[in-house]
């Protein structure tokens, strides 16, 4: 649940003081941001990359919340780096993609986290595995630390995309769904991974309701010395966000709700219509599979499959159903359609795997 729009901002990494304080003075002045953010270590894949200033930063973070008085939040991944930001009066982190998905090291903060009063993001781990994610939130949940939100950091591509990690939005909806509860913020940055495609994002944010979101700036992005290419000045920042359509989460307007109910009642009709006609296509799948075990013809018979496919892509009007929806649609109760055959054909058998 949100109430207010969460912006999180400032540098992917502090690299002086001069660019932490720069940087955060030219927000402060455009944009009320909740929290300054900047990473002091970076997990970096490759040793020999710039792996972040170390405990050094802190002094500046501190600096940004003393002198310019803007709450600051850094990544960490470690009770080691827990221990030093609140040395230095910082009380809010998130832990990054990577670190999530080792559940020890989760656990490790978890342990050194309870009992204190913190603001704790746990951003999505790279592969799209929700069940990684949730774990992680409910390990802080179960230890009784409150304020535990999530940042949706897209995942990795398996196929080259002109984004540097997918959105695949699917996810956090269903993080949503399961815990609707924890405010969830979207991480433009680290999906784009150019800046021309942040303002894109930022608007998705906004119309599928996350609570908030993380984007990277810098007073001098050219100069970064990581993620140059995705970090935005805080002029420009400023300017997308002035440019978004921030739209209201429901309507009071009579009409427009008597519509949308009437609107709905039709898809709940046609909801159920589906799930009919999936249980007969699923009956009908089950005597083709008995079929084929009377006479022990294999499952997957491509030629078939082939032109199931191609009839149905020439049959659909592209405008209103799309071939590449479609074709995703197939597929998936092809595999459904295959996990029954094998169960039927292969039933009684004793199984090892
Ligand atoms: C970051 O926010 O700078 C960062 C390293 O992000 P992620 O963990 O999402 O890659
Ligand atoms: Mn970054």
């Amino acid at each position: 649940m949100c109430e207010d729009f969460i912006i999180i901002s400032g540098p992917c990494s502090a690299e002086s003081e001069e660019q932490v304080l720069k940087t955060a003075y030219e927000l402060k002045q455009l944009i009320n941001i909740s929290y300054f953010r900047a990473g002091i270590w970076k997990p970096r894949t490759h040793p020999g990359t710039f792996e972040g200033v170390g405990e050094k930063g802190l002094e500046w973070l501190s600096k940004v919340q003393t002198e310019i008085g803007i709450p600051t939040i850094t990544e960490i991944g470690s009770p080691y780096h827990l221990e030093s930001i609140l040395k230095f009066g910082i009380k809010n982190f998130w832990i990054g993609a990577r670190t999530v998905s080792n559940p020890f090291s989760v656990q490790e903060i978890v342990n050194a986290s309870k009992g204190l009063d913190l603001n704790v993001f746990i951003k999505n781990p790279i592969h799209p595995d929700l069940e990684l994610w949730t774990g992680a939130i409910e390990r802080f949940l179960n230890a009784g630390i409150k304020n535990v939100g999530a940042i949706h950091r897209g995942f990795y591509p398996y196929q080259k995309t002109h984004l540097r990690n997918i959105p695949q939005w699917e996810i956090p909806i269903e993080l949503a769904r399961r815990f609707p509860d924890i405010k969830i913020l979207t991480d433009p940055s680290h999906i784009a991974g150019d800046k021309k495609y942040i303002k894109d994002i930022c608007q998705k944010a906004i119309d599928l309701n996350m609570c908030g979101i993380m984007v990277e700036s810098h007073y001098n992005p050219q100069t970064a010395k990581s993620d140059s290419n995705q970090q935005l000045t805080p002029l420009e920042f400023y300017n997308i966000l002035q440019s978004l359509k921030y739209r209201q989460s429901f309507s009071s307007d009579l009409d427009y709700k008597s519509k949308l109910l009437n609107l709905r009642e039709k898809i709940d009709v046609v909801d159920f219509q589906l799930i009919d006609l999936l249980e007969h296509r699923f009956t009908i799948v089950d005597e083709i599979a008995n079929l084929k075990k009377q006479h022990n013809v294999k499952i997957l018979q491509l030629d078939r499959w082939k032109s199931m496919v191609e009839s149905r892509l020439k049959y659909v009007n592209d405008n209103k159903v799309s071939k590449s929806f479609l074709l995703k649609l197939l597929q998936l109760i092809h595999k459904e359609s295959i996990k029954r055959q094998s169960d039927i054909l292969n039933e009684n058998e004793s199984r090892e795997d």
